[in-house]
């Protein structure tokens, strides 16, 4: 039976990097005799044009029939004025709800060819590989009561069992597949919904007795990141700790055009780059896909558990690097600048190796 999967390209450069991204993934699926049933539809502003909203039923059903769903990107200036709900990123928040993606995974890992682009030494980045499972449906930014009135304003941040244990679970069974190292990453000397937080996954974690499971404080975590990335191997934390490292950790090994992420639940999966739409460069075949085109190789390894097609995606983008391809975002003097498209097809060439 075909596996099908829901492309969503959405908006400014979103539209490029999914045509980049749909044909890796047709070439990959071919390879491993993958039947791939690929159906693609709007959201974000290209759908608000088309039928007044940025998510429509069709397209969140569509999703809700498929094992994984890929998005480029959404938003642009022309939709910026719009009401708070008819907001392409809007869309975006719906989505992941509806789904119930509880864990948000971003992986920090460099490639050898782009090491001295980053703002980090070398030495202090060569060997970092870990990911960042922050919990993306919970928290402070979920919390009620929350509000504002002349004198103050306030939010709350709570998790529930079921919250902290689903995410802990996902962590450990990463840590299975990874080192087998687990990083749990609160403010327990500060919050008591950390406490809460540390004792569920120490509750956890008796389960995986395989697993190596520390706490750090997030304070520490953030300068440990920079410090010594390569101590980390699976982060695991909570909403607002999470949307700040995985943004850290993002910076430290590159630029935006390629950082991937995938939003995992219990039953749906949904893999995007992280970046925007970048109305800036929209349009004019100059956007970096790698992002997009490894959110592919993560798709093959979490939803299709096929490490191989996903390493031979992630391969492929090192050989083409490491040949001195560069989009605009990473070119630096004596690279050869290509645009989204021939950055693709070199990806493809080297994937065909
Ligand atoms: P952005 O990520 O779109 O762009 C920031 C900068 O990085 C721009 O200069 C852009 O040209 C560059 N850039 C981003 N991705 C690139 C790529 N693949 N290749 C080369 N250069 C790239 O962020 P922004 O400008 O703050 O936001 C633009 C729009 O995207 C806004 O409407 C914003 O709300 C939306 N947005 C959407 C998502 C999403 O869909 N997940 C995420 C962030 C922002």
């Amino acid at each position: 039976m075909a596996v099908k999967i829901t492309l969503l390209p959405g908006d400014g450069i979103g539209t490029e990097i999914m045509a980049s991204a749909a044909q890796v993934l047709s070439y990959v699926a071919g390879k491993f005799n993958m039947d791939l049933s690929l159906s693609e539809h709007l959201i974000g502003g290209a759908s608000y044009d088309a039928h007044g909203t940025p998510l429509t039923q069709e397209t969140l059903d569509a999703c809700y029939q498929s094992e994984a769903v890929l998005l480029g990107a959404v938003g642009g200036y022309k939709w910026e004025n719009l009401e708070h709900k008819m907001k392409p990123e809007a869309a975006l928040l719906k989505l992941r709800k509806s789904l119930g993606l509880f864990n948000n995974v971003r992986p920090a890992k460099i490639y050898k060819a782009l090491i001295d682009g980053s703002s980090l030494k070398r030495e202090v980045l060569e060997g970092t590989d870990f990911v960042v499972l922050r919990e993306l449906t919970g928290g402070i930014y979920f919390g009620e009561p929350r509000g504002y009135a002349d004198k103050k304003g306030w939010n709350t941040m709570e998790y529930t069992r079921p919250e902290i244990e689903r995410i802990a679970i996902q962590a450990f069974e990463m840590a299975r597949l990874r080192d087998k190292r687990v990083m749990s990453v609160d403010k327990a000397n500060v919050l008591e919904v950390s406490q809460f937080w540390r004792k569920t996954v120490a509750e956890v974690h008796e389960q995986y007795p395989d697993i190596d499971l520390k706490n750090m404080y997030v304070d520490n975590a953030a300068m440990q990141l920079v410090r010594n990335p390569r101590q980390f191997d699976v982060i695991v934390t909570s909403n607002l700790f999470g949307d700040i490292l995985s943004d850290i950790a993002g910076m430290i090994t590159g630029s935006l055009g390629m950082l991937p992420s995938a939003s995992l639940g219990e039953k749906y999966a949904l893999y995007e780059p992280v970046h925007g739409s970048a109305p800036d460069i929209a349009g004019q075949n100059k956007a970096n896909p790698i992002a997009m085109i490894d959110s592919v190789a993560m798709m093959f390894h979490y939803t299709f558990r096929n490490q191989q097609a996903a390493t031979m995606i992630t391969n492929a983008i090192e050989t083409t690097l490491a040949q001195g391809y560069r989009t605009a975002d990473i070119f630096s003097d004596g690279d050869t600048l290509v645009s989204t498209t021939e950055m693709t097809e070199k990806i493809i060439a080297n994937l065909a190796l």
